[in-house]
Parts: C-alpha cells; sequence; structure tokens
C-alpha cells in the first residue's frame, strides 16, 4: 500500500534541519503498524509525507501503485480524500457542528447531498456505538467519545488507510485502551490499513508491527 524509497526531507531557514534521513520503508494492505519515536524525532513530519499533507525533498512515496511527488495542491487534495482518513490526538472537531454532522463533512467535501451526509454519518456512528450521541456537541462528549467520533469521520469516506499522529496522546490509560481496540478491530475485521504514530510504548505492543524512528532514521 505505501513504500517509501530513501526519503529526505530538510525544514529549510537560517538553521536548516535535516529531519528525515534516507527514510526507507513498506506498509502492506491490511497491516496494522505502529510508527515509534522519541519527541522531536520525526514521525508527525514523516505522516505529514504519508497523508500528502507535505511534500519531500528526495527519494519516492508510492501509494497504492502511484508516485507521490510534486503534485499540484489540487491533486494532492484530490487524492488525500479519496484515499486517507486522519485522527488526531486532539480530535480536530468543529465545536459548534454536533457529531453527526463533524462525521458527515468529508462528505460535504465530495459533494454529498446533506441528507445522504446524514444517514451515512449515523450509520457509521452507530458502528462505533455512539448512535446516542449523534446529536451532542463536541463540547459535550468525553475525550473517548470525541476520538471515537473522529474516527467516524475518518471511516466515512471508505479511505484505503487510516494515518493516526498520537490518537491516544490525549487520552487516559482506559480509553485510550478502548482507541485502539477500536483500530484492532477495523484492522482484523474489515482488513483497513492502520499507521499510527506514538511515543507510548503501551499503544506500540498493541500494533502488529513497530517501526522504529530515532533523530530522523529507521532504526
Ligand atoms: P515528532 O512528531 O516525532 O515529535 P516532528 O516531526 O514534529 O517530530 O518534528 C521533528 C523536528 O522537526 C523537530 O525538531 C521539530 O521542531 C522540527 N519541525 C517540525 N515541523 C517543523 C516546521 N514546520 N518547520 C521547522 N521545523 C519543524
Ligand atoms: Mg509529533
Amino acid at each position: 500500500m505505501i513504500t517509501l524509497k530513501d526519503i529526505n526531507k530538510t525544514y529549510p531557514g537560517a538553521a536548516p534541519l535535516h529531519v528525515l534521513k534516507d527514510i526507507s520503508l513498506n506498509i502492506g494492505r491490511g497491516e496494522l503498524v505502529s510508527i515509534m519515536g522519541a519527541s522531536g524525532s520525526g514521525k508527525s513530519t514523516l505522516l505529514n509525507i504519508l497523508g500528502i499533507l507535505d511534500g519531500y525533498d528526495s527519494g519516492e512515496y508510492w501509494l497504492d501503485g502511484r508516485l507521490i511527488k510534486n503534485l499540484s495542491e489540487n491533486r494532492a487534495a484530490d487524492l488525500r480524500n479519496r484515499m486517507i482518513g486522519f485522527v488526531f490526538q486532539s480530535f480536530n472537531l468543529i465545536s459548534y457542528k454536533d457529531a453527526a454532522d463533524n462525521v458527515a463533512l468529508p462528505l460535504f467535501y465530495q459533494g454529498v447531498g446533506r441528507r445522504k451526509r446524514r444517514a451515512l454519518a449515523m450509520e457509521q456512528l452507530e458502528k462505533l456505538g455512539l448512535a446516542d450521541r449523534a446529536h451532542h456537541l463536541p463540547g459535550e462528549l468525553s475525550g473517548g467519545q470525541k476520538q471515537r467520533v473522529a474516527i467516524a469521520r475518518s471511516l466515512i469516506t471508505r479511505p484505503s488507510i487510516i494515518l493516526a499522529d498520537e490518537p491516544t496522546g490525549a487520552l487516559d490509560s482506559r480509553t485510550s485502551k478502548e482507541v485502539m481496540q477500536i483500530f484492532r478491530d477495523l484492522n482484523s475485521q474489515q482488513g483497513m490499513t492502520i499507521a499510527i504514530v506514538t511515543h507510548d510504548p503501551g499503544v506500540g505492543e498493541q500494533t502488529n508491527r513497530i517501526i522504529r524512528i530515532s533523530d530522523g532514521r529507521i532504526v
């Protein structure tokens, strides 16, 4: 599903920072992997490249047989919307929209009509055990519920891969386990390909393979 070959990235500036160094890795279809490393090791930079949110200086990134390199903004956005679901540490929910509208939002950008959006969002919320929370605002939900809403949103477009950046970073350990169980179920029951960035060894242990990164290199 994902192949990186000798990816390098430097953040320019007065003191340029060579943040990713000859990164090569493979993530196969149907894998559940974690990318682990200390704070500042380059995990989020790597995930942003995988998510086509940011570019790289040299090397090759292949996603599902396509070379992801020097894409226009439009092409990048199109591939991102069709292929990738994102989950973030801070949930990134819209505070004045209820859970169902938050889940439905990616469909709005695909031009799906409101009734169909709401119906698909309800279906997705039900699958994640949140049907009774659908009409609540994010401020009325617990941290674990917010992250489940964010996971429902990431799934609504039927992406090929889920990318999660520290998805349990804002949760207590019990809730963190529940959220990891959702990822494990999505992987084992639906064959969803999932890559989770974390600095938490407990989270890494719950994935099927750990890719370790240290100071911008795979170790
Ligand atoms: P991690 O997610 O592993 O904590 P990051 O990928 O966020 O690491 O950051 C790696 C290094 O790159 C850090 O030293 C960070 O300060 C730096 N960095 C991250 N984003 C930028 C940016 N947009 N511009 C300049 N430096 C950045
Ligand atoms: Mg990070």
